[in-house]
């Protein structure tokens, strides 16, 4: 797989693509939601959410693709049907051209966490052409040299049929035991595995720890990664230990708020992970000590009223290593893919 697609990304560069312009992954502050812009080297791009409503958001996010050369968003998903996640919608359609809306479908009506409103709103931006996505489904993307794998959406992991229960008997983990039934679209999260080259990038939205356990148990679906996005904005409904030590990362990247996820029990399971080498923030979490949240130079913001500062991520030449940046503290750091 790897051999495949690092062939994919030679063939790329030979056949005139913009030679020295790799992937860039950019964590746009949203205060406790999400938006994660990826520019592919072709300059096609993926978002995955686009932050709480009001324009706030959608002009940070206008912003950050403006300057990542962006000039319209080909790709736009929406984890799950949270407020922090496609409030946004409407303000960003006014703002930049969407391509394609992709979601993981709208559950019946006796889910009570989707709002009719932005439902609406929602319907309205992609003129009620939104596309579910499926685990096991990729993205359909011109740039060859990047995949997207889906690995979660409506409650489900790669191999399961609709209906299939959230809790999975797993008799290979008996020590992360299954939580109540998370009834919470969290649990319906779209996650997905992005990979480009060497480089492997893993973004599950807010997915909850049952279908966590999923992903990891009997087996591991996701593999090992390079960077994740500390699922749930670094709450611990989510990040069971299990996911992580299979996920094995080598950088975290808490898309938190100052005081939202970035919970000092999932910073101390992410710190006892051996292969970790930082985990990153977008904000230092002000309820808690500077123990519990990470150095104030790899962290975009530190205080509540903020300039909303993102983080970046560049990865190079056929995906071999990879850099991080917080361009508020000017840190950046380089990293080796697996
Ligand atoms: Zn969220």
């Amino acid at each position: 797989m790897k051999a495949a697609m690092l062939a994919a990304v030679v063939v790329l560069a030979g056949a005139g693509g913009q030679q020295g312009k790799g992937l860039e992954i950019h964590w746009i502050d949203v205060e406790g939601g999400a938006a994660t812009l990826i520019v592919a080297p072709s300059g096609e791009s993926i978002l995955m959410d686009c932050g709480w409503p009001d324009k706030r958001d959608a002009e940070r996010i206008q912003k950050a693709a403006a300057a990542a050369g962006v000039k319209q968003i080909d790709h736009y998903l929406t984890s799950h049907w949270h407020i922090d996640h496609w409030g946004g919608v409407a303000e960003l359609s006014g703002l930049l051209n969407i391509g394609t809306f992709y979601d993981h479908g709208f559950p019946d009506a006796s889910a009570k966490d989707v709002d009719a409103k932005l439902k609406e709103a929602y319907l309205k931006a992609c003129g009620g052409k939104n596309v579910v996505l499926k685990p096991g489904d990729s993205l359909p993307l011109k740039d060859k040299s990047l995949s997207v794998r889906i690995l979660s959406g409506h409650g489900l992991v790669p191999g399961e049929k609709a209906g299939a229960a959230q809790i999975r008997k797993c008799a290979a983990n008996p020590e992360h035991p299954a939580k109540p039934d998370d009834t919470s679209d969290n649990a319906r999260s779209l996650g997905f595995v992005l990979s480009w080259g060497m480089f492997d990038f893993l973004d599950l939205g807010d997915l909850t720890w049952n279908v966590e356990h999923k992903l990891v148990c009997p087996e591991n679906l996701t593999g090992k990664v390079d960077v994740y996005q500390v699922s749930h904005h670094g709450l611990a409904q989510s990040n069971s230990p299990a996911l992580l030590r299979a996920v094995e990362p080598t950088v975290a990247v808490i898309n938190n708020g100052a005081t939202k996820g970035g919970e000092a029990a999932v910073y101390k399971l992410l710190k006892e992970l051996p292969g970790l080498k930082d985990a990153w923030q977008v904000h230092r979490n002000v309820k808690t000590t500077p123990a519990d949240n990470a150095p104030a130079e790899l962290t975009a913001n530190d205080e509540e009223k903020c300039q909303g500062a993102g983080l970046k991520l560049t990865v190079g030449p056929e995906g071999r290593s990879f850099t991080v940046e917080a361009p508020s503290k000017g840190t950046k750091r380089e990293y080796a893919s697996k």
